[in-house]
């Protein structure tokens, strides 16, 4: 690898392979079934094909980059890493990246990458392999800067196979992005994105107050950031802590990349140093670019804000 690229780079570009990899362990452990699945907590389902991708993502990235910390989901297992799974090259597109100043010479001590290996588990246990995405973000500071978002199952149209490898999608906020063509959602309506496997009353408060023509429920975080990014959908509101650090890192920097704005459901941004809390608390609001953030801030019931304090 090209030591004389910056260090975001370098770890951006090792995630944009790692994440590929990870795609790649999803669909084996899918082909060959075997998914053993084990119950994490209420909802919260984990299975070999998490546990083998953020084993093949932390060993790959804590290889080469000793010096800063890696935050993934799942506690370590003894899953088997084989060698053919960690990564030693990197993305060349990322990797030829020019940075501003600020962020060429950071020191490995104020970063922190949040792994979520597989975000959309329980999709993927009951087959909607779509909205499965594979999560790296890296933060600098409390700032989450640059992020990695894989697909590992991605079609071009509805009619065509899967293409092989996947898709994956990158930003760096006031930088750059890579791998898809943004595009701003229809106006002259609101179509909003939220949890199809985690709703509750306060869930289906907050979309209603915002009084959307259309929702879409679908699996994971990334996917739902995916739909903001190709004008799928014009908000993501989830108001609710089941939410972690790791869901948003990745998703947060690409969406700001582009001019998106994720935030809390109070109008905060939430911090990504390593010494930071994991559960996103105050729930999730994620608006496309040319979107009025504070519109929908404003709209959401302080009955739902004060549940999510
Ligand atoms: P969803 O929008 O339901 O697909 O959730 C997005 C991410 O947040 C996924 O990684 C979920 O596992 C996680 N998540 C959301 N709600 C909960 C919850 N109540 N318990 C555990 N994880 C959750
Ligand atoms: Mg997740
Ligand atoms: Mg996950």
């Amino acid at each position: 690898m090209a030591q004389s690229a910056a260090l975001l780079t370098r770890i951006l570009a090792t995630s944009v392979s790692a994440t590929v990899q990870a795609g790649k362990i999803i669909r084996d452990v899918l082909n060959k079934g075997g998914l053993n699945i084990v119950e994490k907590g209420k909802n919260d389902l984990q299975t070999e094909a998490d546990r083998c991708a953020q084993r093949c993502i932390i060993t790959s990235l804590s290889n080469q980059f000793p010096n800063i910390t890696i935050i993934g989901e799942e506690e370590p297992s003894t899953c088997e890493v084989p060698s053919e799974w960690i990564i030693t090259e990197a993305d060349q597109e990322v990797l030829q990246v020019k940075l501003p100043s600020h962020l060429e010479d950071v020191n490995p001590k104020d970063v922190c990458v949040w792994v979520d290996p597989l975000d959309g588990t329980a999709e993927y246990t009951q087959g909607l392999v779509e909205h499965v995405t594979v999560l790296v973000g890296v933060a600098i500071g409390k700032r989450a800067i640059g992020g990695v978002i894989h697909q590992p199952y991605y079609k071009n149209d509805e009619n065509s196979t899967y293409i092989e490898n996947g898709r994956t999608l990158w930003g760096i906020d006031g930088v750059g992005f890579g791998g898809f063509v943004p595009k701003l959602p229809p106006e002259g309506k609101r179509i909003i994105t939220t949890t199809r496997s985690h709703s509750d009353s306060i869930v289906q408060s907050a979309i209603k107050s915002l009084n959307p023509d259309e929702v879409a429920r679908v699996g994971g975080a990334g996917h739902k950031i995916i739909l903001l990014l190709e004008g799928k959908a014009h908000a993501y509101v989830f108001a609710s802590r089941g939410c972690k650090r790791w869901d948003t890192c990745a998703p947060e920097a690409v969406l700001y990349a582009i001019g998106g704005v994720l935030t809390d459901l109070h109008g905060e941004r939430y911090s990504y140093n390593r010494e930071t809390t994991y559960a996103n608390t105050r729930g999730v609001l994620a608006t496309a670019p040319g979107q009025s953030h504070q519109w929908y801030l404003s709209r959401i019931p302080d009955e739902v804000k004060q549940k999510l304090q």
